[in-house]
């Protein structure tokens, strides 16, 4: 494994530098002189030994003694503003990283969400990218600067005696050498220690996010024993990575001790010969031994680097994955009506190349402004249909057209804005309920119209109960009811005024007198847009125009209602028949 981070790291790296160039070179400044500070106080301390053994005056050996306490002092001072530069400097940097990652990953298509878990996304977007602030909070400035000190120290060895300034070269190159060797060897193991976290985490967070499911279905056990599975897995990968780590220290202190050893008895030697003083050999000794500290400084940031690296080389593969679903470049044009009209034209789609089809040759005409009502079994395909007109999947064959358009050439932006969908599963934040309908602001709306539109899917009473009304903090999907969560759905959709909107089973939560309810309120948010409703329950549908049944991927009827329920041989009029009895659609189909 290479220690210097070589290709699309070393780029994101720079890359991620380049703005901080000014704040980069003005904390290395400081850190510049505070090492300097630090520098001559070993030669301070010689010098005041061999001034007090000449017999110098007092108000000299003061002197020398008060230079030596301002050095520390302004040193001290100078560090604590290198590393409240070198903090500011990290957060910025990582900060901006992870709006980028953040973005691409929100970007990413369904497919690719499915292969990584939302822990493998917190640990990439947040652990990553918490490797590379440390990174620079540390390393590039500690590193640089005790580079920089380690340099200088030698040369002034080399001005008090040639062979000391050898000597400590090369108790400085073996030292070294044995860190990073050692250390090296360490970034495979850092590696897997991080992938068996993310799995670790991702695998906690998927159990705690279905907790009441596995409560309910007695797999408390089974949910238990995988993670004891997964945190022996991380605790072997952290151990093997530390004992790599760690066991180089011992192995350079070892090296270490031995270079100061020698220098002192290079000193003691010298001394004995009249080639230097007391304070010289002083001075030297405390040099071989400040030596020491740097190197290890380095050593220790190594680890660091090299879980920075390790980070880039992630953080630069998610930057460099290109979405599998590509941007299109057309608008939707809506001058004309608020409705637009949808197409499957030839429709076949697999979730993955060896899966079975879950959309086959589909052929459906939705004209704008007409609502189309989609019966079939479970797993039949009806959801995959509504995901194939957002492009959330690409269809493998033929094409889906909105508002005349291919859906990949366009936009996705412009088929997001266009095209709304109201399923079961409804994502609350917790957040004010103001938040949660404009969704951070991201939508400009008014409290008046939040109101109306609140009122008008049935949610009024229930505003007016909510203390704060829309400054109400909503505690996620916990305080609310699923009814109500479903209602605030449809509030949702209200507000994004949609050419088509797509409700998938999005009234069967709700308990008969709560969809007799909103019944109206969805009329209204139908009423000059295109639909497409997948419901179980028929009497969803009595207001469609047209209806599709569904079955294992094919359409195997398609008419206007009116026409199927009055054709007693057909899928529908037989389904109409039975759903009098009580039974759902996809008992029957
Ligand atoms: P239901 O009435 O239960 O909601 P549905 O008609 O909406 O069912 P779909 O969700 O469209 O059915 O699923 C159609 C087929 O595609 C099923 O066989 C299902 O297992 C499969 N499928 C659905 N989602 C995925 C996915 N994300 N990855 C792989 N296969 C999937
Ligand atoms: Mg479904």
């Amino acid at each position: 494994m290479p220690l210097r981070p070589r290709g699309p790291e070393a780029r994101l790296l720079l890359a991620m530098l380049r703005p901080e160039r000014r704040w980069t070179a003005a904390v290395l400044s400081i850190l510049i002189v505070a090492l300097t500070l630090r520098l001559s106080m070993p030669a301070l301390l010689g010098r005041f030994i061999d001034e007090a053994i000449a017999g110098e005056p007092v108000d000299a050996l003061v002197r020398v003694a008060l230079a030596y306490v301002a050095a520390a002092l302004v040193a001290e001072a100078l560090q604590l503003a290198v590393m409240w530069g070198s903090v500011q400097l990290s957060w910025r940097v990582g900060n901006r990283l992870r709006e980028r990652l953040a973005r691409k990953a929100i970007r990413l298509e369904m497919a690719w969400h499915g292969r990584h878990s939302p822990g493998q996304l917190i640990e990439r977007i947040d652990g990553d990218v918490e490797a590379l602030v440390v990174f620079f909070t540390n390393v590039v400035v500690h590193v640089l600067g005790n580079l920089v000190l380690m340099v200088a120290m030698l040369g002034v060895a080399f001005l008090i005696d040639p062979w000391a300034g050898l000597l400590l070269v090369v108790a400085a190159i073996a030292g070294g050498t044995v860190l990073v060797k050692l250390r090296t060897a360490a970034v495979p193991a850092r590696e897997a220690e991080r992938e068996a976290n993310a799995i670790l985490y991702g695998d906690l967070e998927e159990r705690l996010g279905g907790l009441e499911d596995l409560r309910a279905n007695g797999a408390g056990a089974y949910a238990v024993h995988r993670l004891h599975g997964n945190s022996s897995r991380s605790w072997h990968a952290a151990r093997k990575a530390s004992f790599l780590g760690d066991g180089s220290y011992s192995v350079a202190a070892a090296t270490f001790a031995t270079g100061s050893v020698a220098t002192l008895a290079l000193g003691f030697f010298l001394h004995r010969r009249g080639a230097m003083t007391v304070g010289q050999v002083l001075a030297l000794f405390r040099y071989s031994e400040m030596l020491r500290q740097p190197l290890e400084a380095i050593a220790e940031q190594l680890k660091e680097f090299q879980k920075a690296i390790a980070g880039a080389r992630r953080a630069s593969g998610l930057l460099d994955t290109e979405p599998a679903i590509p941007d299109g470049t057309l608008d939707l044009d809506r001058s004309e009506s608020a409705a637009l009209p949808v197409r499957f034209e030839g429709v076949s789609f697999a979730y993955h190349q060896d899966a079975p089809l879950a959309v086959r040759g589909v052929d459906l005409e939705i004209p704008s402004g007409t609502h189309l009502g989609i019966v079939g079994r479970t797993g039949s395909g009806k959801t995959t249909l509504g995901r194939l007109v957002l492009r959330l999947w690409d269809a493998t064959e033929g094409r889906v057209t909105v508002g005349g358009v291919d859906v990949r050439d366009l936009k996705q932006q412009a088929l997001r804005r266009n095209v709304a969908v109201v399923t079961q599963d409804v994502e609350l934040f917790r957040a004010s309920l103001r938040d949660n309908l404009t969704l951070f602001g991201a939508c400009d709306i008014d409290d008046a119209h939040l109101v109306d539109v609140l009122e008008r899917v049935g949610l009024g009473d229930w505003l007016a109960a909510q203390p704060g009304g829309l400054d109400a903090e909503l505690e996620g999907g916990t305080s609310v009811s699923a009814g109500e969560a479903q209602l605030l759905a449809f509030a949702r959709a209200f507000l994004a005024d949609p050419a088509v909107v797509i409700l998938d089973e999005a009234s069967s939560r709700l308990d008969p007198a709560t969809e007799a309810h909103i019944t109206s309120a969805m009329h209204a948010l139908l009423a000059g847009r295109t639909a497409i409703i997948v419901a179980h329950r028929l009497a969803t549908l009595d207001e469609v125009d047209f209806i599709a049944v569904v079955d294992g991927g094919e359409v195997v009827e398609h008419g206007p209602r009116d026409v199927l329920a009055a054709d007693a041989d057909s899928r529908f009029a037989r389904l109409l028949r039975v759903s009098g009895q009580g039974l759902l659609a996809d008992e029957v189909v």
